[in-house]
């Protein structure tokens, strides 16, 4: 397993891997791997003859006042873990070789990003396409997967995608949960064992949701106050949105469910946002 710094290095590498007909899949995360990211190293290594991992905390992505600088890190188990996965090169850039002074080229999915994370994270979804443009750019994959964890994210992602006439396929993996339920996620180390606990309210509030839908429940109304009333019961969390809507678009559902529908939650416990959602 190889590990690169700089873009042109790693840029080097892919011609040479190209030129040998060798196809490319690429994982592209911020570190602090889980096993929901080896979940997608797992698959892109079936998938393709060379699997990069990317590592990259971006900068661009994090709104003020974010977590930016208190961002979890690893850097040796996340290598360990990569080579367990049977990664061929990993790409750990730092700012400065993503974006050297004078940057100022971004990218935007408009409408996709408004909604849900968007409300609350201005700019947080420019900063992702941007990043995973710039990452396509470089490393050219022939498959970039992608967690339905941040499933706004994967929505603009393959907007992006279509949009821009990209050729890398986007491949979605379902979320990988600890065993009593809550979703993976390199920020759920931010939380106290008393948080922790708090935290199981989200995944449970989506599963008592699934429920009234699987006896029939066809109206909006009483699930959203449902999901609010299990999750506030622990007076720990403090809820960003609840929301139930069209899987492609993201536009709200009103009224009446309509099938697929996705309910997307977002909540802060202290001071760690979580999200969470599930296809209903
Ligand atoms: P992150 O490092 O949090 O930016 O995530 C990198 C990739 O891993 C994204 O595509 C996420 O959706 C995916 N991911 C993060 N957590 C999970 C999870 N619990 N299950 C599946 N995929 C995940």
């Amino acid at each position: 397993m190889i590990c690169i710094e700089e873009p042109s290095p790693m840029q080097t590498w892919i011609r040479k891997a190209k030129n040998s007909q060798k196809t490319i899949a690429l994982v592209p995360t911020m570190g602090f791997l889980h096993e929901g990211h080896t979940s997608l190293l797992q698959k892109g290594r079936t998938l393709a003859d060379r699997l990069v991992l990317s590592i990259f905390v971006n900068p661009l992505q994090f709104g003020p006042g974010e977590d930016l600088e208190r961002y979890p890190k690893n850097r040796e188990k996340d290598l360990e873990i990569a080579q367990s996965c049977g990664v061929d090169a990993v790409f750990f850039p730092d700012e400065k070789a993503m974006y050297p002074k004078g940057f100022q080229t971004t990218v935007s999915v408009d409408k996709l990003s408004g909604p849900l994370c968007g409300l609350q994270r201005p700019g947080h979804f420019q900063g992702v396409a941007t990043v995973v443009l710039k990452l396509f750019h470089i490393i050219q994959p022939d498959f970039a997967i992608f967690g339905e964890k941040d499933f706004q994210q994967l929505k603009i992602i393959q907007r992006l995608v279509q949009d821009l006439n990209i050729s890398t396929k986007i491949v979605a993996m379902p979320i990988v949960r600890e065993e009593d339920g809550l979703a993976k996620s390199s920020r759920n180390q931010y939380l106290s064992m008393e948080e922790r606990e708090a935290a199981l309210s989200i995944s449970l509030s989506l599963v008592k949701a699934q429920a009234m839908v699987d006896r029939g429940e066809k109206k909006i109304e009483p699930l959203l106050p449902m999901v609010q009333a299990t999750m506030e019961e622990t007076k720990k969390i403090r809820v960003e949105y609840i929301q139930i809507v069209d899987p492609e678009t993201l536009e709200s559902q009103q009224t009446f469910l309509k099938r697929p529908a996705l309910l997307a939650i977002a909540c802060h416990i202290g001071k760690t946002r979580l999200i969470d959602n599930c296809l209903l």
